[in-house]
């Protein structure tokens, strides 16, 4: 089965609009070879029109870094899928660790942030990883069973066409630390074999699981030759366009 190899940006809270559009245009002009991979910028909220207008007429995807699973209503500082597509994005985060660590986001409404954004129809990328203190007791197979059984609960086969699963080791997001490929295939194929009981195997075999976790141009390659690894979710190394277009090129050769 092959995927289309998906590399996606998350940009945190780290670019304000006045300096989006050049970032965003920094990518489109550094990536324009590859078009053989999915490319996709997630921005803050406040910088999605700006980044759509820098990526309109390119193959550049512009997403958010999150969203509500109401249409509208009493929700103070949330932002609605509708919200969204109305601005012009096509994709959306849900579930980042960072989310789940600093603002208590658990299985249950990652859950439901992600089947409002995939009847939307955004392409919804889900984040699942273990912390380093579950690895090292034993329990990682376990906290991702649960990770995807609960955070993908009632996702049916069909809302797979938008359902792209990004795996984030915590210990290894921002830290320079990356899992060895070895180690992230296995979880990657995982991942796969749990989504199979879900959605029966032929469905799971056609989800994109990106890997995410301090990679970059200088190990991109060996992550991305895996068998599951059908992409990236790109933190530090998405800020400056050159070192994105590195890990996009690594990706297009992968291909
Ligand atoms: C992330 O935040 O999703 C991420 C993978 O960050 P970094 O690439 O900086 O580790």
């Amino acid at each position: 089965m092959s995927r289309n190899k998906i590399i996606a940006g998350n940009w945190k809270m780290n670019v304000k609009p006045s300096e989006t559009a050049a970032l965003v245009k920094g990518v489109a002009e550094a990536t324009a070879a590859y078009s053989n991979v999915e490319i996709v910028c997630c921005t803050p909220a406040i910088d999605v029109p700006a980044a759509v207008a820098a990526a309109a007429g390119t193959p550049v995807g512009i997403g958010s870094e999150n969203c509500h699973w109401e249409d509208h209503g009493a929700f103070t500082g949330e932002i609605s899928t509708g919200m969204l597509l109305d601005a012009g994005a096509k994709y959306v985060i849900v579930g980042h660790s960072e989310r789940r660590q600093y603002f208590g986001e658990t299985d249950e409404t990652v859950n439901k942030r992600a089947r409002a954004a995939i009847a939307a129809g955004l392409t919804t990328i889900v984040c699942i990883g273990e912390t380093l203190e579950e690895r090292d007791a034993g329990k990682l197979n376990e906290v991702i069973e649960r990770q995807v059984n609960v955070g993908l609960k009632d996702i049916s086969a069909a809302d797979c066409a938008r359902l792209v699963i990004a795996y984030e080791p915590v210990w290894a997001i921002g830290t320079g630390r990356t899992a060895t490929p070895d180690q992230a295939q296995e979880v990657h194929a995982l991942i796969r074999a749990t989504l199979a009981k879900l959605v029966g195997v032929e469905t799971a075999e056609t989800v994109r699981i990106q890997y995410g976790g301090s990679m970059k141009p200088g190990n991109a390659a060996e992550l991305l030759a895996k068998k599951d690894i059908d992409g990236g979710l790109i933190g530090g190394a998405a800020l400056k366009a050159a070192d994105f277009a590195g890990i996009i090129a690594a990706a297009s050769a992968a291909s």
